[in-house]
């Protein structure tokens, strides 16, 4: 997903909560990695059927046919509980032979009362009949062409979101429980239907109608199952084997391939970068109405409908630039391996708003890998400046700029082939099931021997940053330059009303490099910053320090305090490769040009 808010209740974080008592004692740590946020259920899901029709734009409603495979877990299981939104009217559901089965509609769900209780490992199999009616914007949207409205046909489309799905369809919410599906949708014949899987047929029924069927073969979970329908062409292209698909309205039809092309040569990219080959059996982008952004239906991406016309590629579109890189990341992140809670939703988010950085890096290189993520450190410092909140937690704010700067970091502290062999352990490891932080700390841990149990606790499992206060000193009888490294980030947040309270390090472990410049030519000391105040001496300094650089390659998400001689800064400015420094040194030089005018 691309900026949308996740919508995950408060209500429903304090019911899963109160699962397990004794949670208000446990640090964030804790409940991410004993999974307490993993609901519990009684089935394994294997297949749905997802036969709609009917759609009717002026009551937002359409008619349902769910036909829902699932394994028993349990010893005499009774009844089978789906979610489902409330406001679907359920006429029938039945099962074997036909035969008429009771069911209940407590709250969002439906309990479907089995005709015996089905034993472990036994496949229960039912369909459910329905009329959907649709709050607009709640699990579908529907448009209708609207006068004096250009470029804004007719169209229905979902938006499942994290939980939004239940609200269209029976299904099993939660992202841990991965199945196959198929959606067979009938409308009116000038409509294109775009789903997830492959296409298995697309017919002319009688009455103007069409009929298209569409099939997830390849298990996924159910949040990225996806439906649209509206007046499109298809503009094709193609990635090794696999077909490339952009759907558009016929008026955008130019402006598809300007945008969409880079496409197969991002799946090339990323399939080489991860040593993971593109996993889908086809990519298709399909822009709708009034979108959030985007939205990484597996293997069938859906994005906004403001394609950039030639003019926007003067500068650069965030659309080709961000949008169009990150949902496609998520086909790997997200889709292909899927976060088991949603307190490890940075899984997702954080290599999705990641990838498209290292996807520049490797076209335009190492500056434009550099501005990418200097972006991020923007919106990463105003994201925190509103609210603390660690990277694996319960609806987390800062999972996308924070996600993304965190596995930066990692990959400089464990060097560019180390970092993809421990994503391609990942991804291989838990390709087409679910995994936690705690997985892609040990994927590390097995593909470099890296123990990164102190880089988890306080990027992943805690809040904050380390703000550095540095000042520096020449020792010219000694010959050394001297530096004292004080911490000062404080650690202020207060608990939630359910006893959780994130923490800040009192202390962040900083691995640094030290460049130390001279008349004489340049150190660089590495050290590895690990108290609230220390001191580091850098040796064989003979002559007067010409410029001292602090973390010389950016590797520590941080902010600074150094006071330094302008001349420092100014050769700072004019000499340093790294644009965060370069930039630092500019912040800098403006306070002082501020500071001598007042
Ligand atoms: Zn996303």
């Amino acid at each position: 997903m691309h900026y949308s808010k996740a919508r995950i209740t408060p209500a429903l974080v304090a019911a899963l909560l109160l699962l397990s008592a004794p949670i208000g004692a446990q640090t964030n740590l804790e409940r991410v990695v004993n999974g307490a946020y993993t609901p519990t259920h009684d089935f394994d899901l294997i297949h749905q059927r997802i036969e709609v029709g009917s759609f009717d734009w002026d009551s937002t409603a359409f008619d349902g046919v769910v036909g829902t495979t699932v394994v028993s877990l349990r010893e005499g299981l009774a009844a089978v509980t789906l979610d489902m939104d409330r406001r679907l009217e359920v006429r029938t559901v039945r099962g074997a032979r036909n035969a008429a089965l009771e069911f209940e509609r407590p709250g969002d769900s439906l309990v479907v009362r089995l005709p015996r209780p089905a034993a472990l490992g036994d496949t229960v199999r039912f369909r459910v009949s329905y009329r959907g009616r649709i709050e607009q914007g709640r699990g579908l949207y529907f448009f209708k062409e609207e006068p004096g409205r250009p470029h804004r046909p007719q169209q229905v489309y979902s938006d499942g979101g994290t939980d939004g799905n239940p609200r269209w369809i029976p299904t099993y919410a939660p992202p841990h429980d991965k199945t196959t599906w198929e959606l067979v949708a009938t409308v009116p014949a000038r409509f294109t239907v775009v789903s997830n899987g492959r296409l298995v047929s697309d017919r002319r029924l009688p009455g103007g109608l069409r009929r298209t069927h569409w099939s997830q073969d390849r298990p996924a979970s159910t949040f990225l199952i996806s439906l649209v329908v509206a007046p499109l062409i298809k503009v094709s292209d193609r990635w090794r084997d696999v077909p490339v698909d952009y759907y558009v309205y016929p008026e955008d039809s130019a402006l598809a391939r300007p945008l969409f092309g880079v496409t197969p040569d991002m799946m090339e990219t990323f399939t080489r970068l991860t040593g993971v080959p593109y996993p889908w059996k086809k990519y298709a982008q399909t822009t709708v109405a009034d979108f959030i952004g985007g939205m990484e239906n597996v293997s069938a991406t859906t994005l906004v409908d403001w394609l950039p016309d030639r003019r926007a590629y003067l500068d650069r579109p965030w659309y080709q630039y961000v949008l169009v890189p990150h949902e496609l990341s998520h086909q790997w992140f997200g889709d292909l391996v899927t976060a088991e809670n949603w307190a490890n939703y940075w899984l997702h988010e954080g290599f999705a708003q990641f990838m498209p950085g290292q996807y520049w890096a490797a076209k335009l290189g190492p500056a434009a890998e550099d501005d990418y993520y200097f972006e991020e450190y923007q919106q990463f410092l105003a994201k925190d400046a509103r609210r603390r909140m660690p990277l694996a937690t319960y609806n987390s704010n800062n999972v996308y700029p924070r996600g993304a700067l965190v596995l930066r970091m990692l990959k400089q502290q464990l060097g560019e082939r180390p970092f993809w062999a421990a994503i391609n352990r990942f991804l291989t490891r838990h390709g087409g099931r679910t995994a936690t932080s705690e997985d892609l700390r040990q994927a590390v841990l097995d593909a470099t021997g890296q123990s990164l149990g102190w880089f988890w606790s306080q990027w992943i499992y805690q809040a904050g940053y380390p703000e550095f206060a540095v000042t520096a000193a020449w020792d010219s009888a000694a010959g050394a330059a001297v530096l004292t490294v004080r911490q000062t980030q404080q650690d202020t947040l207060r608990a939630d009303s359910t006893g959780l309270r994130f923490t800040v390090p009192q202390v962040f472990r900083a691995p640094v490099a030290i460049r130390v410049r001279t008349t004489g030519g340049d150190l660089v000391q590495r050290v590895v910053i690990d108290a609230r105040e220390q001191t580091v001496r850098i040796g064989g300094v003979r002559e007067a320090p010409t410029m001292i650089v602090f973390d010389d390659e950016n590797a520590v998400l941080k902010t600074l305090e150094f006071e330094q001689p302008t001349p420092w800064l100014t050769t700072l400015l004019a000499r340093h490769p790294d644009l965060w420094n370069r930039s630092w040194a500019i912040g800098q030089l403006a306070r002082r040009t501020g500071d001598s005018l007042a």
